[in-house]
């Protein structure tokens, strides 16, 4: 039997990195999987791919920053697979300014997809969950959302978004709790994913750039090290767990 079996599972950000992995490991686990992305036609390739080895899975258009893209979201995912158990907001972007070089466009932009995405995520599927009778729900932060001030994590907005993202997940998990709904934040450092692409790195030298921070050899972490975690999260052998932040950074920042 499959560890998430039944579950309906939806997942922001899957066409790529991190998110894609998790929709191919929880498709494999048994769950029905509702791949969400901006970007729609590297999510069709993607869910082409989960269904052509027999899963089910479903590729739906979002702007997790939009909430009228979030309820087209929930209403065809309900129309098709009549409830949400799993919640997985993963869908982020990056800019690496500072303070001083962001302007208040680049500032709002990051805030709106990383901090209101996942507010307006919890706001669209919470109430199928209470319904439901529970369910689990895992916001994406990073390890620049614990340790702001990491010079390679990137910009402030970044980092303060992040930050955002963990008091958040605690703050739900304390008020949802009693509808049996966990929710946890996971806090990946530096993994070898579409973002990295996107900015032009080569694997040897995201590794390169970590190589004095992080302690386990590789350096650079993948996308599936991070939908493992993601996946204890969403299953119940976590029954036990919330309001919890998961650190999977290869050792980066227990120092
Ligand atoms: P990625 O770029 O490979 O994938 C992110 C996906 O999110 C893309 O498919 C993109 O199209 C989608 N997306 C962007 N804006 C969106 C929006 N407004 N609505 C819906 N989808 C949108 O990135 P990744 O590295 O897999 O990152 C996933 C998450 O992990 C992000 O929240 C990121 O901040 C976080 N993270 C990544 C790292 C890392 O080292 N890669 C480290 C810490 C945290």
């Amino acid at each position: 039997p499959g560890r998430l079996d039944g579950k309906v599972a939806l997942i922001t950000g899957a066409a790529s990195g991190m998110g894609l992995a998790a929709a191919q490991i929880f498709a494999a686990e048994g769950a029905k999987v509702v791949a969400t992305d901006v970007s729609i036609k590297a999510l069709n390739d993607a869910v082409d791919a989960i269904t052509a080895d027999g899963h089910d899975a479903l590729a739906l258009e979002l702007n997790v920053a939009s909430p009228e893209s979030w309820a087209s979201v929930v209403e065809a995912t309900l129309a098709k697979y009549g409830t949400v158990d799993v919640l997985v907001n993963n869908a982020g972007i990056h800019k690496a300014k500072g303070i001083l070089d962001a302007e208040l466009d680049d500032w709002n932009l990051v805030m709106a997809v990383n901090s209101t995405g996942v507010w307006l995520g919890m706001k669209s599927v919470i109430p199928i969950m209470q319904k439901n009778g529970g369910g689990s729900i895992v916001n994406v932060s990073s390890i620049a959302g614990i340790v702001g001030g990491l010079p390679d994590a990137g910009g402030a907005a970044y980092s303060a978004s992040k930050g955002a993202v963990r008091s958040l997940t605690k703050h739900a998990a304390q008020w949802f709790g009693k509808d049996d709904i966990r929710v946890n934040s996971i806090h990946p450092g530096s993994i070898y994913t579409g973002l990295a692409v996107a900015a032009g790195v080569s694997r040897e030298q995201a590794a390169e750039s970590v190589a004095n921070e992080v302690p386990l050899p590789g350096k650079v972490g993948d996308p599936s090290d991070i939908a493992y975690g993601m996946l204890y999260l969403a299953s119940s052998e976590s029954k036990y767990v919330t309001g919890t932040e998961l650190v999977i950074d290869g050792g980066w920042i227990s120092h």
